[in-house]
Protein backbone atom coordinates (compact mmCIF):
# COMPACT_ATOMS: atom_id res chain seq x y z
CA UNK A 1 0.00 0.00 0.00
CA UNK A 2 0.95 3.53 -0.86
CA UNK A 3 1.60 5.80 1.69
CA UNK A 4 0.78 9.43 1.73
CA UNK A 5 3.85 11.56 2.33
CA UNK A 6 2.53 14.65 3.14
CA UNK A 7 -0.88 15.58 5.39
CA UNK A 8 -3.16 18.07 3.84
CA UNK A 9 -6.62 19.60 4.73
CA UNK A 10 -9.84 18.97 2.72
CA UNK A 11 -12.64 21.83 2.15
CA UNK A 12 -15.44 19.69 1.30
CA UNK A 13 -16.92 22.67 -0.36
CA UNK A 14 -13.98 22.20 -3.04
CA UNK A 15 -15.24 17.96 -3.85
CA UNK A 16 -17.66 17.34 -5.79
CA UNK A 17 -19.48 14.83 -4.06
CA UNK A 18 -23.01 14.77 -5.42
CA UNK A 19 -22.72 11.87 -7.57
CA UNK A 20 -20.96 9.64 -4.87
CA UNK A 21 -23.20 10.27 -2.01
CA UNK A 22 -26.75 9.94 -4.50
CA UNK A 23 -25.19 6.24 -5.46
CA UNK A 24 -24.93 6.12 -1.70
CA UNK A 25 -28.49 7.12 -0.89
CA UNK A 26 -29.86 5.16 -3.88
CA UNK A 27 -27.86 2.30 -2.54
CA UNK A 28 -29.81 2.78 0.97
CA UNK A 29 -27.08 3.86 2.70
CA UNK A 30 -27.31 6.12 5.59
CA UNK A 31 -25.21 9.06 4.89
CA UNK A 32 -22.46 10.23 7.31
CA UNK A 33 -23.25 13.71 8.77
CA UNK A 34 -20.81 16.28 7.73
CA UNK A 35 -20.62 17.84 11.12
CA UNK A 36 -18.03 14.83 12.16
CA UNK A 37 -15.64 16.68 10.40
CA UNK A 38 -14.04 16.36 7.14
CA UNK A 39 -11.90 13.51 7.67
CA UNK A 40 -14.21 11.12 9.37
CA UNK A 41 -16.86 12.18 6.96
CA UNK A 42 -15.14 11.57 3.92
CA UNK A 43 -13.40 8.27 5.49
CA UNK A 44 -16.84 6.71 5.87
CA UNK A 45 -17.79 8.25 2.30
CA UNK A 46 -14.65 6.02 0.84
CA UNK A 47 -15.92 3.27 3.38
CA UNK A 48 -19.64 3.10 1.59
CA UNK A 49 -18.16 3.71 -1.75
CA UNK A 50 -15.86 0.67 -0.91
CA UNK A 51 -18.97 -1.83 0.10
CA UNK A 52 -21.48 -0.69 -2.74
CA UNK A 53 -18.53 -1.73 -5.40
CA UNK A 54 -18.45 -4.96 -3.92
CA UNK A 55 -22.18 -5.62 -4.17
CA UNK A 56 -24.81 -6.61 -6.42
CA UNK A 57 -27.89 -4.48 -6.26
CA UNK A 58 -30.59 -6.51 -7.41
CA UNK A 59 -29.94 -9.14 -4.81
CA UNK A 60 -27.56 -7.77 -2.40
CA UNK A 61 -25.77 -10.47 -2.37
CA UNK A 62 -21.41 -10.02 -3.02
CA UNK A 63 -20.87 -9.14 -6.29
CA UNK A 64 -18.21 -11.09 -9.33
CA UNK A 65 -15.39 -8.65 -8.33
CA UNK A 66 -15.39 -9.30 -4.47
CA UNK A 67 -15.86 -13.13 -5.09
CA UNK A 68 -12.67 -12.64 -7.38
CA UNK A 69 -10.72 -11.28 -4.06
CA UNK A 70 -11.96 -14.44 -1.68
CA UNK A 71 -11.48 -17.02 -4.63
CA UNK A 72 -7.84 -15.80 -5.30
CA UNK A 73 -7.27 -15.80 -1.40
CA UNK A 74 -9.23 -18.82 -0.71
CA UNK A 75 -7.25 -20.76 -3.53
CA UNK A 76 -3.62 -19.47 -1.93
CA UNK A 77 -4.72 -20.06 1.55
CA UNK A 78 -5.49 -24.01 0.30
CA UNK A 79 -2.10 -24.35 -1.47
CA UNK A 80 -0.01 -23.56 2.11
CA UNK A 81 -2.59 -25.31 4.38
CA UNK A 82 -4.11 -28.06 2.49
CA UNK A 83 -7.33 -27.40 4.13
CA UNK A 84 -9.98 -28.83 1.52
CA UNK A 85 -12.37 -25.53 0.20
CA UNK A 86 -15.23 -26.30 -1.97
CA UNK A 87 -16.18 -23.94 -5.16
CA UNK A 88 -19.78 -24.22 -6.09
CA UNK A 89 -20.99 -22.78 -8.77
CA UNK A 90 -24.90 -23.00 -9.57
CA UNK A 91 -27.09 -22.30 -12.14
CA UNK A 92 -31.10 -21.81 -12.68
CA UNK A 93 -32.41 -24.56 -14.50
CA UNK A 94 -35.10 -22.68 -17.69
CA UNK A 95 -35.10 -19.41 -16.18
CA UNK A 96 -35.30 -17.45 -19.85
CA UNK A 97 -38.66 -19.77 -19.63
CA UNK A 98 -39.95 -17.74 -16.29
CA UNK A 99 -38.87 -14.60 -17.84
CA UNK A 100 -40.47 -15.19 -21.25
CA UNK A 101 -44.00 -16.61 -19.08
CA UNK A 102 -44.17 -14.23 -16.36
CA UNK A 103 -41.87 -10.96 -17.48
CA UNK A 104 -38.52 -9.96 -16.19
CA UNK A 105 -40.00 -8.34 -13.06
CA UNK A 106 -40.68 -11.49 -11.83
CA UNK A 107 -37.59 -13.07 -13.04
CA UNK A 108 -35.75 -10.86 -11.11
CA UNK A 109 -37.93 -11.46 -8.33
CA UNK A 110 -36.92 -15.24 -8.81
CA UNK A 111 -33.56 -14.16 -8.59
CA UNK A 112 -34.03 -12.27 -5.12
CA UNK A 113 -35.78 -15.00 -3.54
CA UNK A 114 -33.15 -17.65 -4.29
CA UNK A 115 -30.43 -15.37 -3.41
CA UNK A 116 -32.09 -15.30 0.30
CA UNK A 117 -32.05 -19.00 0.37
CA UNK A 118 -29.03 -19.85 -0.63
CA UNK A 119 -27.58 -17.20 2.12
CA UNK A 120 -29.77 -18.67 5.02
CA UNK A 121 -27.92 -22.29 4.04
CA UNK A 122 -24.45 -21.83 4.55
CA UNK A 123 -22.09 -20.79 7.49
CA UNK A 124 -21.48 -17.18 7.92
CA UNK A 125 -17.42 -17.82 7.25
CA UNK A 126 -18.74 -18.93 3.56
CA UNK A 127 -19.11 -16.69 0.39
CA UNK A 128 -21.96 -16.45 -1.44
CA UNK A 129 -21.78 -14.07 -4.53
CA UNK A 130 -23.99 -13.76 -7.79
CA UNK A 131 -21.62 -14.28 -10.67
CA UNK A 132 -23.93 -12.50 -12.95
CA UNK A 133 -27.27 -13.01 -15.02
CA UNK A 134 -29.18 -16.36 -13.15
CA UNK A 135 -25.65 -17.60 -11.68
CA UNK A 136 -24.47 -18.01 -8.22
CA UNK A 137 -20.89 -19.24 -6.52
CA UNK A 138 -20.38 -20.12 -3.53
CA UNK A 139 -17.01 -20.84 -1.62
CA UNK A 140 -16.88 -22.91 1.06
CA UNK A 141 -13.71 -22.58 3.32
CA UNK A 142 -12.65 -25.66 5.59
CA UNK A 143 -15.02 -27.70 4.22
CA UNK A 144 -14.32 -31.15 5.19
CA UNK A 145 -15.49 -34.86 4.25
CA UNK A 146 -18.85 -34.99 3.10
CA UNK A 147 -19.81 -31.59 4.69
CA UNK A 148 -19.70 -30.11 0.96
CA UNK A 149 -22.20 -32.04 -1.02
CA UNK A 150 -24.84 -32.24 2.18
CA UNK A 151 -24.37 -28.30 1.80
CA UNK A 152 -25.13 -28.27 -1.92
CA UNK A 153 -27.94 -30.71 -1.42
CA UNK A 154 -29.39 -28.39 1.08
CA UNK A 155 -29.31 -25.75 -0.98
CA UNK A 156 -30.73 -27.47 -4.18
CA UNK A 157 -33.36 -29.35 -2.20
CA UNK A 158 -34.67 -25.53 -0.06
CA UNK A 159 -34.34 -23.77 -3.13
CA UNK A 160 -36.78 -26.75 -5.17
CA UNK A 161 -39.22 -26.91 -2.28
CA UNK A 162 -39.86 -22.79 -2.64
CA UNK A 163 -42.89 -21.47 -3.17
CA UNK A 164 -42.31 -18.34 -4.75
CA UNK A 165 -45.09 -15.77 -4.67
CA UNK A 166 -45.34 -13.78 -7.49
CA UNK A 167 -48.95 -12.63 -7.80
CA UNK A 168 -51.87 -12.25 -4.90
CA UNK A 169 -52.36 -16.03 -5.02
CA UNK A 170 -50.47 -16.97 -7.51
CA UNK A 171 -46.88 -19.27 -6.61
CA UNK A 172 -44.17 -20.39 -8.55
CA UNK A 173 -41.58 -23.49 -8.69
CA UNK A 174 -37.87 -23.51 -10.00
CA UNK A 175 -35.32 -25.63 -9.68
CA UNK A 176 -31.62 -25.21 -9.71
CA UNK A 177 -28.04 -27.07 -11.27
CA UNK A 178 -25.41 -27.11 -8.94
CA UNK A 179 -21.70 -27.84 -10.07
CA UNK A 180 -18.51 -28.09 -7.16
CA UNK A 181 -14.45 -28.81 -7.51
CA UNK A 182 -12.34 -28.98 -4.47
CA UNK A 183 -9.70 -26.76 -4.42
CA UNK A 184 -6.39 -28.27 -5.36
CA UNK A 185 -4.12 -28.92 -1.95
CA UNK A 186 -0.33 -28.32 -1.62
CA UNK A 187 -0.40 -27.39 -5.16
CA UNK A 188 0.12 -24.08 -6.63
CA UNK A 189 -3.18 -23.53 -8.92
CA UNK A 190 -5.36 -20.17 -10.71
CA UNK A 191 -8.64 -19.54 -9.89
CA UNK A 192 -9.41 -19.82 -13.98
CA UNK A 193 -8.30 -23.66 -13.52
CA UNK A 194 -10.90 -23.93 -10.21
CA UNK A 195 -13.38 -22.20 -11.99
CA UNK A 196 -13.32 -24.46 -15.09
CA UNK A 197 -13.43 -27.37 -12.94
CA UNK A 198 -16.66 -26.48 -11.36
CA UNK A 199 -18.35 -25.31 -14.42
CA UNK A 200 -17.62 -28.72 -15.91
CA UNK A 201 -19.43 -30.71 -12.61
CA UNK A 202 -22.58 -28.00 -13.66
CA UNK A 203 -22.29 -28.79 -17.10
CA UNK A 204 -22.88 -32.69 -16.13
CA UNK A 205 -25.20 -31.39 -14.16
CA UNK A 206 -27.40 -30.03 -16.66
CA UNK A 207 -26.66 -32.63 -18.90
CA UNK A 208 -27.68 -35.50 -16.88
CA UNK A 209 -31.05 -33.63 -16.16
CA UNK A 210 -31.31 -30.10 -14.24
CA UNK A 211 -32.31 -30.00 -10.59
CA UNK A 212 -28.80 -32.03 -9.30
CA UNK A 213 -25.39 -32.05 -7.60
CA UNK A 214 -22.49 -32.80 -9.12
CA UNK A 215 -19.55 -32.40 -7.52
CA UNK A 216 -15.43 -33.60 -8.48
CA UNK A 217 -14.48 -36.50 -6.56
CA UNK A 218 -11.63 -35.39 -4.35
CA UNK A 219 -8.43 -37.34 -4.73
CA UNK A 220 -6.58 -38.30 -1.56
CA UNK A 221 -3.10 -37.06 -1.19
CA UNK A 222 -0.75 -37.75 1.08
CA UNK A 223 2.23 -35.54 1.09
CA UNK A 224 5.15 -35.14 2.85
CA UNK A 225 6.65 -31.94 4.57
CA UNK A 226 9.41 -32.14 2.25
CA UNK A 227 7.80 -32.70 -0.55
CA UNK A 228 5.28 -29.44 0.91
CA UNK A 229 8.41 -27.33 0.86
CA UNK A 230 9.01 -28.65 -2.38
CA UNK A 231 6.47 -26.91 -3.56
CA UNK A 232 6.79 -23.38 -2.21
CA UNK A 233 10.33 -23.70 -3.40
CA UNK A 234 11.40 -23.53 -6.85
CA UNK A 235 8.66 -25.25 -8.30
CA UNK A 236 6.25 -22.49 -6.96
CA UNK A 237 8.19 -20.15 -9.63
CA UNK A 238 6.24 -22.63 -12.74
CA UNK A 239 3.70 -22.31 -14.47
CA UNK A 240 0.38 -23.10 -12.37
CA UNK A 241 -1.60 -25.39 -14.87
CA UNK A 242 1.59 -27.22 -14.96
CA UNK A 243 1.79 -27.64 -11.50
CA UNK A 244 -1.76 -28.39 -11.26
CA UNK A 245 -1.18 -31.28 -14.08
CA UNK A 246 2.15 -32.48 -12.29
CA UNK A 247 -0.05 -32.91 -9.09
CA UNK A 248 -2.34 -34.90 -10.97
CA UNK A 249 -0.66 -37.05 -13.06
CA UNK A 250 3.14 -36.53 -12.20
CA UNK A 251 5.68 -35.84 -14.68
CA UNK A 252 5.82 -37.13 -18.02
CA UNK A 253 7.31 -40.84 -18.01
CA UNK A 254 6.77 -41.79 -14.49
CA UNK A 255 4.24 -44.28 -13.12
CA UNK A 256 3.80 -42.84 -9.53
CA UNK A 257 5.30 -38.85 -8.72
CA UNK A 258 5.86 -38.27 -4.84
CA UNK A 259 2.51 -36.03 -5.18
CA UNK A 260 0.59 -38.23 -6.82
CA UNK A 261 0.38 -40.61 -4.29
CA UNK A 262 -3.48 -42.25 -3.81
CA UNK A 263 -4.08 -43.65 -0.59
P1 LIG B 1 -30.54 -23.68 -18.42
O1 LIG B 1 -31.42 -24.61 -17.67
O2 LIG B 1 -29.77 -24.39 -19.51
O3 LIG B 1 -29.64 -22.88 -17.55
O4 LIG B 1 -31.49 -22.67 -19.20
P2 LIG B 1 -31.76 -21.13 -18.92
O5 LIG B 1 -33.02 -20.75 -19.61
O6 LIG B 1 -31.72 -20.85 -17.45
O7 LIG B 1 -30.47 -20.47 -19.53
P3 LIG B 1 -30.27 -19.29 -20.52
O8 LIG B 1 -28.83 -18.96 -20.44
O9 LIG B 1 -30.85 -19.64 -21.87
O10 LIG B 1 -31.12 -18.10 -19.93
C1 LIG B 1 -30.71 -17.33 -18.88
C2 LIG B 1 -31.71 -16.22 -18.75
O11 LIG B 1 -31.41 -15.42 -17.59
C3 LIG B 1 -31.73 -15.28 -19.91
C4 LIG B 1 -31.74 -13.88 -19.30
O12 LIG B 1 -32.77 -13.12 -19.83
C5 LIG B 1 -32.00 -14.16 -17.83
N1 LIG B 1 -31.40 -13.15 -16.96
C6 LIG B 1 -30.11 -12.85 -16.81
N2 LIG B 1 -29.95 -11.86 -15.91
C7 LIG B 1 -31.19 -11.50 -15.48
C8 LIG B 1 -31.68 -10.51 -14.56
O13 LIG B 1 -30.96 -9.75 -13.93
N3 LIG B 1 -33.05 -10.48 -14.37
C9 LIG B 1 -33.89 -11.31 -15.03
N4 LIG B 1 -35.21 -11.22 -14.80
N5 LIG B 1 -33.45 -12.22 -15.94
C10 LIG B 1 -32.13 -12.32 -16.16
MG1 LIG C 1 -26.74 -19.60 -17.12
MG1 LIG D 1 -29.97 -21.25 -16.31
Amino acid sequence: MTSLPVSFSVDLRELRLDDALALLEHGGYTLPDPKAGSVPYLQAVIDQLGELSLKDPLTGLSNRRYFQNVLAREIEMVARSGEPALLLMLDIDHFKNVNDTYGHPVGDTVLQTIARTLSACVRPMDTVARFGGEEFVIILPSCQGQYGLQVAERIRESVSALNIAIASGVTLKVTISIGGAYAPRWVRSTPELWMDRADIELYRAKSEGRNRVCIEPQPILAVSAEEKSLLFGPLSLGDPAWLESYANDGPAGSSGSAMNRVN
